[in-house]
């Protein structure tokens, strides 16, 4: 395949494109490769290889990747705009390579209020084996985050939106403030992707994500990826290295496939998410719609500005009066499956308790939040069945009043 011309295509042809290293016999998706020993010719060679493993694309060993593996990496490398890319064996292990790769004791990091739950409990034990320090932040600070510096503080750590509560950050802002400092900037990019939204070009240094969600978009297979400008690269590579991370073959196929259809799928969400968004919103039942595309959400002008689109992921706030009533909502629902992660094609809902998670900000809404994943089914259906079981909380909640 030639690669000329390749810079100036758009993303959807590019998504069709990248990651295909060329096949022997002519086939159209990436061969897998099941390995552990490379074999080399000579010393030479084998030499050479271990001299270079931590580059980009170096065969030396299954752990360090197979040309499947080197050519996801250079697929996301491409869409998210860094030099290189680390793939890795689940999203949770992307959030925490950069904090492995660049933290030392003594050093203070800014973490998002907003952060993503398991990431912080693994940030916490971070700050109680490595005497590294932690402070949250408001994910709606902007460029006072420079009023939070210390001498100390190395990184700041960013999810825009957050996958829970969906506050969108003022990304070049801390980008920016950080940069004025020489402080490490981290972005998890999972809820966006970079089809709808790209962080390295707005300033930041490394990009975490969890491509079990849209990029595999079936719910069937799970894999991280790291992004980051040459500086960084290595030390990342590194890094996974000292873990023992090694990502399979059949996930990096996977994930692969989905990138062909990652940009179809994707605006499907995002009319579906934004029909259920609208639809909601009128409903008497919800007291908020949490969606960064509605110009009722905070963020509305900041998302505008700095995202191409939404996905499929947003939370309602229900005017429930009890966890039960809520719970009477998610479980009459029989098109939206009760369960963890998203992005997959199908609906998903989970009821959430950001109070119990925040030390920079509180939750200060009454109700009860409900994080909505709609799939790609067609949204009048969902609407029906989001319309029967909310007529069911009602009947709920009559019954608790009486
Ligand atoms: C799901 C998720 C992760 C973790 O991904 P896994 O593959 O489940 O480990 C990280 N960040 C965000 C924002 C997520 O939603």
């Amino acid at each position: 395949m030639s690669t000329r011309g390749e810079a100036r295509l758009q993303v959807r042809t590019l998504l069709g494109r990248l990651g295909r290293p060329s096949s022997p016999v002519g086939a159209v998706n990436m061969a897998v490769h099941r390995a552990s020993t490379i074999l080399f010719d000579t010393i030479d060679e084998l030499d050479r290889a271990k001299s270079e493993r931590f580059e980009k694309g170096i065969l030396f060993y299954g752990r360090f990747g197979t040309p499947d593996v080197f050519a996801f990496e250079q697929a996301i490398s491409a869409l998210e705009g860094g030099y290189g890319t680390v793939a890795v064996p689940s999203g949770l292990a992307a959030c925490v390579l950069p904090l492995v790769a660049f933290l030392k004791p003594g050093d203070h990091v800014l973490v998002t209020d907003s952060v993503y739950e398991p990431a912080r409990t693994s940030l916490s034990q971070f700050v109680a084996r490595g005497g590294v320090e932690v402070t949250y932040y408001d994910p709606r600070i902007g460029g006072d985050i420079a009023e939070l510096f210390r001498p100390n503080t190395r990184m700041i750590y960013l999810e825009s939106p957050g996958s829970l509560t969906f506050e969108v950050q003022d990304v070049p802002a801390i980008a920016a403030a950080a940069k004025a400092r020489g402080i490490l900037t981290v972005c998890d990019n999972t809820w966006a992707t970079p089809v709808f939204h790209r962080p390295i070009e707005l300033g930041v240094d490394i990009v975490v994500a969890a491509a079990t969600k849209y990029v595999v978009g079936h719910s069937g297979a799970m894999l991280g990826t790291v992004t980051a400008h040459e500086e960084h690269y290595r030390a990342l590579r590194e890094a996974a290295n000292w873990l023992g991370y090694r990502v399979s073959p059949d996930e990096i196929f996977l994930a692969a496939r989905g990138l062909r259809t990652l940009a179809v799928r994707l605006r499907q969400h995002h009319e579906n998410g934004l029909a259920l968004a609208r639809w909601l919103e009128t409903r008497p039942e919800i007291r908020r719609v949490i969606h960064p595309a509605l110009p009722s959400h905070p963020d509305h002008a900041i998302w505008k500005r700095d995202f191409s689109g939404a996905t499929g992921l947003f939370a309602i706030v229900l005017d429930a009066h009890s966890k039960k009533q809520a719970t009477a909502f998610v479980e009459n629902l029989s098109l939206f499956g009760l369960g963890f992660s998203w992005g997959g094609f199908e609906s998903l809902v989970l009821i959430g308790d950001p109070a119990h998670a925040r030390t920079a900000t509180r939750w200060k809404e009454g109700g009860i939040l409900v994080r909505i994943h709609a799939g790609l089914e067609d949204a009048g259906d969902l609407i029906a069945d989001l319309d029967h079981a909310l007529g069911v909380f009602r009947a709920a909640g009559r019954g608790a009043a009486a």
